[in-house]
């Protein structure tokens, strides 16, 4: 693992309030992400936290007072709380402080409706409380199947197969579960495949796109002229001009329908 480094930071309060159309409510128990995915959409939180001229990946602020925060009045009733909205609350770190499982003990009180999204499998660590929960689901995250690509896009991840493996502890433990297809990086990701490895191990599957931004161009077009230098032209199209996606809306939609899965898709930013 690389070296990070690590800082302690009080909070006001853990749970804010979410700009995101899919929840209400978002707890993130770190600032920053080990994981280090170079196609990162978190990174603009460098700016908000003092981290700027840091590389996203080599650093955590760890919320050490998050759990305590978490009080009657910081849970809205019937609102959604996402836990991992720009952080990955079980990074390596949470191992050893622990302060994912924390809230979830502060949590479980006042039993919110609550869902966490995450690539690790150390999420199993807390099968215990996550059982305990009564309107409860969670999400892992796998784009590329391929370990050698993964690799170089979310350097400190583990790997997609551990992800699928503990996918599938959680639903057969009676957890409601999604696979979360993101970001589909276009005639890369299989989604096909993906979707027939989880579809006995899932409630649903979500599907979001490659997001290309200022922050993360540079570092797409470098994996792809060291991995896939021929689809270069392509990204270049995709970024002005949406039909691509258009197109795999349907394929994703007639596919999961024929297969009767579950599906949702985010495909918001179809454009740049
Ligand atoms: S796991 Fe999520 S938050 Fe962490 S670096 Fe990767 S994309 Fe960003």
């Amino acid at each position: 693992m690389n070296k990070i480094k690590v800082k302690k930071r009080r909070v006001k309060s853990a749970i804010t309030k979410s700009g995101l159309p899919n929840a209400d409510y978002v707890l993130n128990p770190y600032v920053g992400c080990q994981h280090g995915c170079i196609y990162c959409y978190a990174d603009f939180m460098k700016r908000f936290t003092g981290h700027n001229g840091e590389d996203w990946g080599s650093f955590v602020d760890i919320k050490v007072n998050a759990p305590e925060t978490i009080t009657a009045k910081s849970v809205k009733k019937d609102s959604l709380i996402l836990i991992g909205s720009v952080t990955d609350a079980y990074q390596a770190i949470e191992a050893k402080y622990k302060i994912t499982r924390k809230c979830l003990e502060r949590l479980l009180e006042f039993q919110p409706k609550l869902e966490i999204l995450t690539k690790s499998p150390l999420i199993l660590r807390d099968l215990d409380l996550l059982k305990k929960f009564e309107n409860l689901r969670v999400g892992m995250s796998v784009g590329i199947l391929d370990e050698k690509l993964a690799k170089q896009l979310e350097p400190q991840a583990p790997p997609p197969q551990k992800r699928l493996e503990a996918l599938k502890i959680l639903y057969q433990q009676g957890i409601k579960t999604y696979l979360f297809i993101s970001p589909i990086f276009p005639e890369i990701t299989d989604f096909k495949q993906l979707v027939k490895l989880v579809k006995n191990d899932v409630d649903q599957v979500l599907f979001e796109n490659l997001n290309i931004r200022a922050n993360n161009r540079k570092r797409i077009f470098e994996f792809l002229k060291r991995n896939k230098p021929e689809l270069a032209n392509l990204y270049e199209k995709i970024k002005k001009d949406g039909s691509y996606w258009n197109d795999l809306e349907r394929k994703i939609a007639k596919y999961c329908r024929k297969n009767k899965i579950g599906y949702k898709i985010y495909f918001r930013h179809k454009t740049i």
